[in-house]
């Protein structure tokens, strides 16, 4: 998300990632430094500068011979650019959740684990949940449940999507390449981002919006990718790293949901007005996640969130959804990894 109007957001969620830390005394965050590349006219790499030259946190833009020297291990074009963040990092998504479980319930919440809402009702001037377990009623809620948002909320179909994301996990053909690679991402229209493990001992690939399957139904998708599923990921074996092996070791899948708008969808439910809604991450939920939480209950108790998301609302569409039972939409240029496929 490189919306401007974002960095209240990003902000927020940063001061409260380190009361996180601080409070827990658990290291969550690790600040390897990220590197943004791209063709010099990309309007998301251009944003990113802009953005970098607002803040007062130290950045630095690359040259390509500049890109190839410190970054060897990917292939750059003489039009591309770099920027690099050393404040960008990446997080322990599953030690992150149970270590905010942990603390909400150190602070008198009860957490039901594995117990699946599979309704949510008005009901007597509350609101109803429906559970194996059987049914509450409370006065507010909050649902924040990703990929499976339009399956408990149909009527977000018209505005929300899920897609079925796949990663593949790569070694390298020499040992050595991947030892003091960094996380980077490239931008559209040759958009895919890599992740390199602790070690150097392989790196986690992902593509962009088009390359990931619609989903009618989150429970029944097909979670297992084919093996034809890596060919997807060769042209960045060819075009960016070409240092990797050809096959990936390993692929896993994901739900995530996303909105036409690529921007969050954080407000009430649209028959509800008890209900606040948290989805449509697209994406880049994880980083902000502390705020968005902060967000959702202000919103739930007070009505209002102290961060204005108007902008949210705002944001144009940059796809349509086509069959909204299928999951179908138009392609999405702003993160697509291969324009080929259009
Ligand atoms: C491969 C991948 C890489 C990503 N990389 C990044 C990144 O680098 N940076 C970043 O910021 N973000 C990243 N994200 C996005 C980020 O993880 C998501 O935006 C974020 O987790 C979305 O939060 P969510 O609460 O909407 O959904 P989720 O995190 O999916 O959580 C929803 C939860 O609700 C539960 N649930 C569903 N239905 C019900 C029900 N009926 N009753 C009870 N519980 C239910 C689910 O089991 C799940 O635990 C990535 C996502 C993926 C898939």
């Amino acid at each position: 998300m490189d919306d401007p109007a974002y960095e209240a957001v990003i902000n927020r969620a940063d001061a409260l990632w380190h009361e996180l830390e601080s409070t827990t005394g658990r290291r969550l965050r690790y600040p390897t430094g990220v590197l943004l590349v791209g063709d010099q006219s990309s309007p998301q790499l251009q944003r990113a500068v802009q953005s970098a030259d607002r803040s007062d946190k130290p950045s630095r833009t690359l040259t390509p011979q500049q890109l190839r020297s410190e970054h060897r291990q990917i292939s750059v074009a003489d039009t591309d650019v770099g920027l690099w963040d050393p404040h960008g990092g990446v997080i322990r998504p599953e030690l992150t959740v149970s270590t905010t479980v942990d603390l909400a319930r150190h602070h008198g919440a009860v957490v039901h684990e594995f117990s699946r809402v599979t309704s949510i009702d008005a009901h007597d001037g509350g609101t109803r949940l429906e559970t194996a377990e059987g049914a509450q009623i409370f006065d507010r809620v909050v649902v924040a449940c990703g990929g499976w948002t339009t399956k408990l909320r149909p009527a977000l179909r018209d505005t929300v999507v899920v897609r079925r994301l796949t990663s593949a996990w790569f070694h390298a053909q020499d040992e050595e390449y991947l030892g003091d690679m960094v996380p980077f991402m490239r931008t559209a229209p040759s958009y895919c981002y890599g992740i390199p493990a602790p070690g150097g001992s392989t790196i986690k690939l992902g593509l962009g919006f088009n390359d990931h399957l619609p989903v009618a139904d989150p429970d029944t998708v097909a979670r297992t990718p084919p093996p034809e599923e890596a060919d997807r990921f060769a042209w960045i074996v060819d075009k960016v790293l070409p240092g990797l092996q050809s096959r990936p070791v390993r692929m896993s899948t994901y739900l995530e949901s996303y909105t036409t708008s690529m921007h969050d969808y954080i407000g009430f439910d649209p028959h509800m007005s008890d209900v606040v809604i948290l989805t449509g991450f697209s994406g880049h939920g994880f980083k902000v996640s502390p705020a968005i939480g902060e967000i959702g209950a202000q919103l739930a108790v007070h009505g209002t969130s102290d961060i204005d998301l108007q902008f949210l609302r705002d944001a144009p569409a940059v796809f349509d959804i086509v069959d909204p039972v299928a999951g179908e939409t138009t392609y999405n240029d702003i993160v697509s990894s291969r324009p080929s496929q259009k």
